[in-house]
């Protein structure tokens, strides 16, 4: 599933093309299963792409917003042409024609979600989302007040709550916490200053060294706007690791928290 890096990396494209106007937009026979609201984009201008969290909202004009979260295996693909990949063809839901070509989305489970807001309404749905980690406002303060507010749920756990923290997902908070040397099980009552600090600082190291490699894929689910699957893994110490990338002689241990794979160094993470 795609997750802030790699969110960020497709709107940092999408925005290379920006602004555009939209000459026709056609849509798939089976749009209404990702699309919560009509989608009615002909004749309108977008002008730029702006992401909170793992949701997209692209803005148009008239104030209004195209939201779009990619869910399993969404993705926007720029091109001169229409898509012409297998995936593209069948699973292309949505196909801007504009002046420089075509921007499609892609989406070959449907787990995605689309809508067509006005401003007060998309700023209910940003609302709903926690601070961006990548904003100003996750601080070291704001991470040591929300994890101590809930202080019996499991580190982990807690780091995946999109309330708190958006754009936060499995890859993600399994290499904070091993860069922070804190074992993924640990109770947040009992992380110290210390261990949230340096969290605080793992969180940017994550962040920025997937999103500068293009993002990060496991099982084929993420692809950016050329259809690249991005480098991220090269930069990963602990997940889907055999070996801790960390002190590189320690054999990953994994187990499964709210059903979801995690990996941690029993050497490097107390
Ligand atoms: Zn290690």
């Amino acid at each position: 599933m795609p997750e802030l890096p790699e969110v960020e990396t497709i709107k940092n494209q999408l925005n290379e093309i920006m602004p555009i106007k939209v000459l026709e937009c056609t849509q798939s026979k089976v749009i209404s299963g990702i699309a919560h609201t009509p989608i009615e984009l002909s004749g309108r201008k977008i002008i730029a792409v702006h992401r909170k969290g793992k949701l997209l909202y692209f803005e148009l004009d008239k104030n209004e917003f195209l939201l779009s979260h990619l869910g399993m295996t969404g993705g926007w693909r720029i091109g001169k042409e229409k898509p012409t990949d297998p995936n593209g063809v069948k699973h292309n839901h949505l196909c801007i024609k504009h002046k420089g070509g075509y921007l499609s989305y892609v989406d070959p489970r449907r787990f995605g979600h689309m809508y067509q807001l006005d401003k007060l309404q998309t700023q209910e749905k940003l609302d709903e989302l926690g601070v961006d980690l990548k904003d100003k406002a996750y601080t070291p303060e704001y991470l040591s007040t929300t994890i101590k507010k809930y202080p019996n749920r499991q580190i982990k756990v807690h780091l995946l709550d999109q309330k708190l923290y958006a754009g936060t997902g499995n890859y993600i908070v399994n290499e904070i916490c091993a860069r922070a040397g804190v074992r993924p099980t640990r109770r947040n009552k009992s992380l110290t200053k210390d261990e949230i600090i340096k969290m605080h600082k793992a969180t940017a190291v994550v962040i920025d060294g997937a999103t500068q490699t293009g993002g990060t894929t496991f099982q084929g689910g993420y692809a950016d706007t050329t259809g690249s699957k991005g480098n991220g893994v090269g930069h990963l110490v602990v997940f889907y690791q055999k070996i801790c990338q960390l002190c590189h002689e320690t054999p990953v241990k994994k187990l499964y928290l709210a059903q979801r794979g995690t990996y941690y160094c029993p050497k490097c993470q107390k």
